[in-house]
């Protein structure tokens, strides 16, 4: 990063990833709430260990958060250990959590009062693209802060688009992420019809692959993560609520009905409180599987 001090604060499963290849360009603090996943971080990765948010923004140049929600972010602005006691003038703040565009809004407008620009960056491509640096980074700017962003994103992803206004990267990444909520849901169930109707869910799938019914569920997620019965846990499944939450919100404030996306939040809030908080995103399909007495594996 060419001199430039970065700081990471949230190590989760997309953060860590994503904060190593900041490692590897430069100088790098990092923070995380649970103390034992930062120190090992740090060892792996040679990075410096902050104890507080605010330890974390002071000599930094570029403050980069990847929490769960805008709430947790906001929550970290303030408070005599926050961000904004330390963040400096000219500083520049990443949000690359999937998080909210009216949140989102309130917070360039609180750090612009201290001469801090933001961007929402959120990501996709899942923590193999975070590993690989090969994201997909969404960015809600104004045109000199992305120009800012753009380097310091590539570091982590290799497809960094300026999308519009601050809040806009967030909008998009809910919209996007709504849409891989109704995908899952979709081929759960016509899996499980069709399993049940004695066609293979393999068979089902190498069809629906090169037919016009076919996505990134159908093609990747399903045939690696269901049919193999691996269940995974790399994202989620509370997390893809959230943003099917977030869009739901886009869609009522700008006055487009939402019926299929108000459906789809309602099914993954029924998965959430029967899964639990550390279930895949994947794994309401396996809820179409018990509610409908069938295994889709290949
Ligand atoms: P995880 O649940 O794995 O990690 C969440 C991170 O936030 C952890 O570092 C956790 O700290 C921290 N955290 C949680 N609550 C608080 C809090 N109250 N105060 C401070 N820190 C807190 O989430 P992911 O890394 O998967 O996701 C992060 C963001 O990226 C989310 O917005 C998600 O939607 C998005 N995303 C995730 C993808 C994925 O494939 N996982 C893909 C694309 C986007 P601790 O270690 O203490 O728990």
């Amino acid at each position: 990063m060419s001199g430039r001090r970065a700081a990471f604060l949230g190590l989760g499963a997309i953060g860590a990833p994503m904060a190593a290849h900041l490692a590897k360009a430069g100088p790098l603090t990092v923070w995380n709430r649970t103390a034992s996943r930062v120190a090992e971080f740090a060892r792996a990765h040679g990075a410096r260990v902050a104890a507080t948010p605010r330890e974390a923004a002071a000599d930094a140049d570029v403050v980069i958060t990847c929490l769960p929600t805008s709430r947790e972010v906001e929550a970290l602005l303030d408070g005599p250990d926050g961000l904004l006691a330390s963040l400096r003038r000219g500083t520049l703040f990443l949000d690359c959590t999937s998080g909210d565009p009216a949140a989102s809004r309130r917070i360039a407008g609180q750090l612009a009062e201290r001469g801090v620009a933001f961007a929402d960056a959120p990501v996709s491509g899942g923590t193999n693209g975070a590993e690989a640096g090969t994201l997909a980074i969404m960015v809600g700017a104004d045109e000199e802060t992305f120009a800012r962003a753009r380097p310091v994103l590539a570091l982590m992803g290799s497809r960094i688009e300026h999308v519009g206004p601050v809040g806009s990267g967030h909008a998009l990444k809910a919209v996007n992420n709504a849409l891989l909520a109704v995908n899952i849901l979709a081929v759960g169930e016509g899996l499980a019809a069709l399993v049940k109707a004695g066609v293979s869910a393999r068979t089902a799938l190498d069809v629906i692959n090169v037919s016009s019914g076919r996505s990134f569920v159908s093609e990747t997620l399903v045939p690696e993560r269901v049919l193999t019965g691996a269940w995974p846990r790399t994202f989620r499944l509370a997390l893809l609520e959230k943003d099917v939450g977030i869009a739901r919100a886009l869609l009522r404030e700008t006055g487009v009905d939402g019926p299929l996306l108000d459906l789809a939040g309602e099914l993954f809030g029924r998965a959430r409180a029967a899964l639990g908080e550390s279930a895949d995103h994947l794994e309401a399909i396996r809820l179409i599987e018990s509610d409908s007495g069938v295994e889709i594996r290949g």
